[in-house]
């Protein structure tokens, strides 16, 4: 279970319409929200990986140590929501190490994971895996197996496994998760995808992933989509598609998906993989 720690106006979709200089005067939901999710992962038992973006924690600190606190699994969803394609590798380079470090000040434990914006690790810019490994981040979850007009990459492979980044060094990569089903790929990995496909297609399709491949699935969501009520920002049809459909109904869908299914954290799920060790590095 992974959840992808910002507030609905740091997103990808509603980028355009939403100038980051406006961030800082903008009603703030985060906390709430994440206190939200952190009940129902309490009344569930379910511990996961919370993906946190550095300029929340900057504000916030607090809710990341009541995260770590309920023993849940810190990791980096960069600083700011940049697309890494639209950033130089020094950019991500020093974005990447700032929100880590924050990160691991505020929590005194090592972060091993990451997440990019809006999925944006791409064939072209796989070279943001090199940095990662060399910043000393040992997994990533960033890479959608599927198409899509801003992310993915549709021939990856689906499976967690290790892999060697452009200039040869080890790091761990877990694709989102998507269902195989006539030789085609269905992405079920949560977020937008949940909220717009009925339940039980959800439901099937990561099933499917336990019965049929016979492994874990790693599965995402955001504070703001248990959050209805949230300000609207007037944007393009398709964004408002993407941002706001069926956000009244995720909360009770994400409670029949933690009653149907075991979750866990990223780093337990790889450790028991065999493809981390206890002590945090790659096998
Ligand atoms: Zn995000």
């Amino acid at each position: 279970m992974s959840v992808d720690v910002e507030d609905y106006f740091h997103v990808a979709s509603l980028a355009q319409s939403i100038h980051r200089d406006s961030w800082t005067s903008r009603e703030s939901r985060v906390v709430d929200n994440t206190h939200k999710l952190l009940a129902i992962f309490e009344q569930f038992d379910v511990r996961g990986t919370f993906f946190v973006l550095g300029w929340v924690a900057e504000q916030y600190p607090q809710l990341i140590k009541d995260i770590a606190a309920r023993g849940h699994e810190i990791a980096c969803h960069g600083y700011s929501h940049r697309l890494v394609y639209e950033q130089s590798p020094e950019q991500f380079h020093e974005e990447a190490n700032r929100s880590k470090k924050l990160l691991e000040d505020i929590t005194g434990s090592a972060v091993l994971g990451y997440r990019a914006a809006s999925y944006s690790i791409v064939r072209r810019s796989l070279w943001a895996l090199d940095i990662l490994a060399e910043l000393g981040f040992v997994y990533d979850s960033s890479i959608f197996p599927v198409h899509h007009d801003r992310y993915g990459i549709p021939n990856f492979e689906r499976a967690p496994h290790r892999m060697s980044t452009p200039n040869g060094k080890p790091i761990v990569e877990w694709p989102l998760a998507t269902a195989e089903f006539l030789g085609c790929r269905l992405p079920v990995a949560g977020g937008g995808y949940f909220r717009l496909f009925p339940y039980w297609f959800s439901r099937w399709g990561l099933a499917s992933i336990n019965r049929r491949d016979l492994r874990p699935f790693v599965f995402y969501l955001h504070p703001w989509e248990i959050d209805p009520l949230q300000p609207r920002v007037p944007t393009s049809w398709l964004s408002q598609f993407r941002h706001y459909t069926n956000l009244g109904k995720c909360e009770e869908r994400l409670k029949r998906l933690l009653d149907d299914f075991q979750f866990g954290t990223v780093r337990n799920s790889l450790e028991k993989l065999g493809l981390l060790s206890g002590s945090g590095s790659i096998r």
